[in-house]
C-alpha cells in the first residue's frame, strides 16, 4: 500500500486513542520506514532484511501466512515491553501497523472473500466468509519478478493504490479492511507497552518528529528518490508545516 494510504489509515486512529502529534509523527515515520528500507540498496542491509518481514510478502503457503500473524503478535509482546525508549517503541509500533495493513494489500484475502460474495471483507481474525477455502490463500512476491515458489508476482496481486490490476473497487475493499484491522490491532499492540511509556504518547515533544524526518530525508537522497515519495501532506519538504 502506498505511503499516503498508510498514513491516512493510521493517523486518525492514533488520535482517537490519545496519541498526540509528536507520537503520531513517530508512528507514521516508522510505518513509512517499513517501505523505505525495502527499496534499493537499503534492502540488502541487515536492517533492511529485518524490516522486510513487515509487508506480508514472499510467503509461500497459507500456513506461512497464518504463521506470520502469530509471529507478529509474539514480536509485539516481546519488543514493545522491552524497548529502552518511547521513540523506538513508537517506531516499532508503526512497523507493526504497516504489517497489519499490508496483509490486505499483499495477499489475495480480499479477492477470495469478494469472490465468495462478501459485501464487507472480514478481518483475518474473523475468518473468511462461507465458501472460502484458505487453501487458495496466496501472497505477493517482491522484488517484482517471477515468484520462485507459490507466490504471485507483486504487480499482479498488490492493492497498493486504486489503479492496481485488481481495480479500484478491490482496492477500496482492501483499504476498508486495513482500516478496521488498524482499529483492532492498535490497542492490542499498545497494551504491551509499559505503563510509563503509554502515559507519554499524549505529550511527546515534536522535536523527535523533526529529527526523524531529517534522518529519513538522508535515506531518500542516498537512494536518489524524489522527496515527495512520502505522499500525503509531504512533510519531507517542510518538516514543520503539517504540525
Ligand atoms: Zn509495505
Amino acid at each position: 500500500m502506498e505511503l499516503n494510504y498508510h498514513e491516512a489509515l493510521t493517523r486518525p486512529i492514533l488520535a482517537a486513542h490519545g496519541f498526540g502529534l509528536g507520537a503520531q509523527a513517530v508512528v507514521i515515520a516508522g510505518n513509512w520506514a517499513t517501505d523505505i528500507w525495502t527499496l534499493g540498496p537499503l534492502a540488502s542491509t541487515a536492517q533492511g532484511r529485518a524490516v522486510s518481514r513487515f509487508h506480508f510478502l514472499n510467503l509461500s503457503t497459507p500456513e506461512e501466512i497464518a504463521a506470520q500473524w502469530i509471529w507478529l503478535e509474539a514480536h509485539a509482546a516481546q519488543t514493545l515491553a522491552q524497548l529502552p525508549s518511547t521513540y523506538i517503541a513508537l517506531r516499532e509500533l508503526g512497523q507493526m501497523l504497516h504489517c497489519v495493513q499490508d496483509f490486505y494489500a499483499h495477499t489475495n484475502w480480499v479477492e477470495l472473500n469478494l469472490a465468495a460474495g462478501a459485501t464487507t471483507v472480514p478481518l483475518w481474525e474473523e475468518g473468511p466468509v462461507a465458501g472460502v477455502s484458505l487453501d487458495g490463500l496466496l501472497s505477493a512476491y517482491y522484488p517484482d519478478r517471477a515468484a520462485p515458489r507459490r507466490e504471485v508476482e507483486h504487480h499482479r496481486l498488490h492493492k497498493d493504490h486504486p489503479w492496481c490490476a485488481a481495480g479500484p473497487k478491490t482496492f477500496d475493499a482492501a483499504l476498508d479492511a486495513a482500516h478496521r484491522a488498524t482499529e483492532l490491532w492498535l490497542p492490542r499492540f499498545v497494551r504491551h507497552m509499559p505503563t510509563p511509556m503509554r502515559a507519554q504518547v499524549s505529550r511527546l515533544p515534536r522535536f523527535m518528529y523533526e529529527s526523524f524526518v531529517l534522518a529519513s530525508v538522508g535515506w531518500i537522497d542516498r537512494l536518489g528518490l524524489p522527496r515527495w515519495i512520502g505522499g500525503g501532506p509531504a512533510p519531507w519538504s517542510n518538516p514543520t508545516s503539517s504540525l
